[in-house]
């Protein structure tokens, strides 16, 4: 499919939860979003390839059948999207408790098996899956509530492309399937691949708690053809964002280009958007949802600093602090100074 001016067009749906979303997106050039991701490597060298996701998950929304044309209620079915509820613990991210989180996971496939198995697919159904995490740039658009102008903006979705799927129970109720989910929680939400970071880990602390939180993007050149997104998309983008040790230990060890072998967990975000519309200058919110890889472990491998030099640097850093506090302490008029408490008031 061409446009006029060669450019690519793609008729895609992206959340099902807006099933009226049905615009033809242009393709934007995949490396905006990513720079300054010099460091995919075509042919020359080919890096180890891994990506695989493991769901064990409720049915959220009625599977939803993408026609190869929006207007012929005939034509072939080309696509079916669905999406799905699962569990994770979240004891290895700075929790004390056991705290359980659900995450709503969009699946969607192009194969003809694959997609014969979720046209049967129904709300509260629970389905066993393995697949691959696919990434893909495109336009979001917001709609400005003041003067109703409505503007693009670059976004990107992410969803698990099924290999394998089994129905393992179906028309359980939210309560059953969470009582379900809770029984495999150690299946439910799993995902490990192998990438290469595009850039430096960002770090900041966590406004409330100070976690400590890191987050980067990879790139993770496929394994498997997806049939119905372009040939030249041989490599996904997912967003890795680590909390507590793992995110210093990231923040430390990974360099722009670094390969990373990351066992984690998937996690469905939501939050709300800010833009400035281009014609009246109103604020516009936007609720947006964005999929990251939560590692409970990452192992650095090639182009990073080793787990030594990650240990070295800490110490050092820990000796920094020690030092600084120490100074401060005795700065800080301990020695009977008054009004100079070294904290400004
Ligand atoms: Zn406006």
């Amino acid at each position: 499919m061409r446009s006029m001016d060669g450019k690519r067009f793609m008729p895609r749906i992206f959340s099902p939860k807006n099933p009226h979303y049905h615009p033809c997106f242009i393709r934007e050039n995949r490396t905006e979003r990513r720079n300054p991701c010099t460091h995919t490597v075509h042919g020359a060298r080919t890096m180890a390839r891994h990506n695989e996701v493991t769901l064990y998950g409720q049915v959220s929304s009625e599977p939803l059948l993408l026609r190869e044309s929006s207007q012929d209620p005939n034509s072939r079915i080309c696509r079916v999207l669905s999406s799905f509820t699962v569990i994770r613990g979240i004891r290895d991210f700075g929790a004390k408790d056991q705290r359980m989180r659900l995450d709503e996971v969009v699946v969607m496939s192009g194969n003809e098996k694959i997609m014969d198995f979720m046209k049967e697919w129904h709300l509260g159904d629970i389905v066993s899956l393995r697949g691959t995490l696919i990434t893909n740039d495109y336009n979001k658009s917001c709609t400005c509530a003041e003067c109703g102008h409505t503007q693009l903006y670059k976004g990107y979705s992410a969803y698990v492309y099924p290999i394998y799927v089994r129905l393992v129970a179906q028309g359980y109720t939210p309560e059953q399937g969470l009582a379900e989910l809770r029984r495999n929680a150690e299946i439910s939400n799993r995902i490990t691949v192998i990438g290469k970071a595009c850039s430096k880990p960002a770090f900041h602390r966590h406004e409330k708690s100070g976690t400590p939180i890191s987050s980067y993007i990879i790139d993770i050149e496929r394994k498997y053809r997806v049939k119905e997104d372009l040939d030249s998309n041989r490599h996904d983008f997912p967003a890795i964002k680590s909390y507590g040790g793992i995110a210093e230990n990231d923040y430390l060890a990974i360099e722009e280009g670094g390969l990373v072998f990351v066992d984690g967990q998937l996690q469905v975000r939501n939050y709300t958007r800010t833009f400035i519309c281009e014609n009246c200058g109103a604020e516009i919110q936007k609720l947006d949802n964005v999929t990251e890889i939560v590692p409970y472990s990452t192992e650095y491998l090639t182009g990073c600093h080793s787990m030594a030099d990650v240990m070295a640097l800490r110490e050092q850093i820990k000796e920094q602090q020690e030092f600084q506090a120490t100074q401060e302490m005795f700065a800080g008029g301990g020695y009977g100074a008054d009004g100079e408490s070294g904290e400004d008031s």
